[in-house]
């Protein structure tokens, strides 16, 4: 199916025609009208399926409707991935669906010098990508806040508790405000994911491709 029928709006439908994007994957189809909604979601999805576009697509056009600029050091949405490369892929990614939207998107990672990712942060951002050490280190040094997110996505949530991410991951949760809309997705459910998406989703709609 295309994507005209999902209630996307012009400026995101323009860049997937310039992408040469026809038809809207399976995850796509069912996480799309609902995330626009501002529902919470629990995808169980691997890389290759769409995953991303899924989940960036109407978080996009949930910021460009409500439009306001974020203050110095604050994010509207915060997109948590668990490796470098994966974040990069991210934020290239919501560079390209947003290039005909005005919203800053900025991504950071370890490894790289600290002095960078701070000012990558500093005037705030509507969307920032972060592996989650480096953002617990900018948030412990007060270059960023997380008091303002509307929209918090975790990606490869099985593999962020894989690599040991778990007490940061919680850290992380416990700092951003309580009214905002959870998408996560993990590409295996072990019981301790599910318990963490029980935790940190309210009412979430379910898709599994
Ligand atoms: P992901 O599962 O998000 O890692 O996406 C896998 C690959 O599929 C990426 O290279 C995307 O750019 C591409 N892709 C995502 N959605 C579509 C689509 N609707 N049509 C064609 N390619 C797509």
């Amino acid at each position: 199916m295309s994507f005209h029928s999902l209630g996307l709006s012009k400026p995101l439908l323009d860049a997937l025609a310039a992408k040469n994007y026809s038809k809207a994957t399976p995850i796509q189809l069912q996480a799309i009208p609902t995330v626009l909604t501002g529902r919470d979601l629990l995808g169980i999805a691997q890389t290759g399926t769409g995953k991303t576009a899924a989940f960036m697509l109407p978080s996009l056009d949930r910021l460009a409707a409500e439009r306001h600029i974020p203050k110095p050091g604050q994010i509207r949405m915060l997109v948590l991935a668990p490796t470098r490369e994966l974040a990069s892929q991210i934020a290239a990614s919501a560079e390209t669906y947003g290039r005909f939207m005005r919203l800053s998107v900025g991504v950071i990672f370890g490894g790289v010098p600290n002095s960078k990712s701070v000012r990558t942060v500093a005037r705030g951002l509507d969307v920032l990508v972060a592996t989650p050490g480096r953002l617990l280190d900018l948030i412990d040094q007060r270059a960023l806040s997380l008091r303002e997110l509307e929209i918090l996505v975790l990606d490869e949530a099985d593999q962020m508790l894989d690599l040991g991410f778990i007490h940061a991951l919680k850290r992380i949760v416990s700092l951003v405000p309580a009214k905002r809309q959870t998408l996560f997705f993990s590409a295996t459910m072990p019981k301790a994911i599910k318990e963490l998406a029980d935790k940190y989703l309210t009412n979430p709609a379910e898709v599994s491709v």
